[in-house]
C-alpha cells in the first residue's frame, strides 16, 4: 500500500494504518479520501497538496 505526506506539517496518510479518528479505518485507500479533505495537523493543506512519501 502508499503512503502520502502533507508538504506543510509532515503528516504522513499511510493506507495501511488509515487516520481512524478522521474517519478512515485502516486499509482505507488514499483514492477513497475526499479531494477536499484537509490535513488535521496543520489545517493548511488539503488531499491534493500531499506528496506520495514511497
Ligand atoms: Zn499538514
Amino acid at each position: 500500500m502508499s503512503a502520502y505526506r502533507c508538504p506543510e506539517c509532515g503528516l504522513t496518510y499511510d493506507e495501511e494504518q488509515g487516520i481512524p479518528r478522521e474517519g478512515f479505518p485502516p486499509g482505507t485507500a488514499w483514492s477513497a479520501v475526499p479531494d477536499d479533505w484537509t490535513c488535521p495537523d496543520c489545517g493548511v493543506e488539503t488531499k491534493l497538496d500531499f506528496e506520495p512519501a514511497g
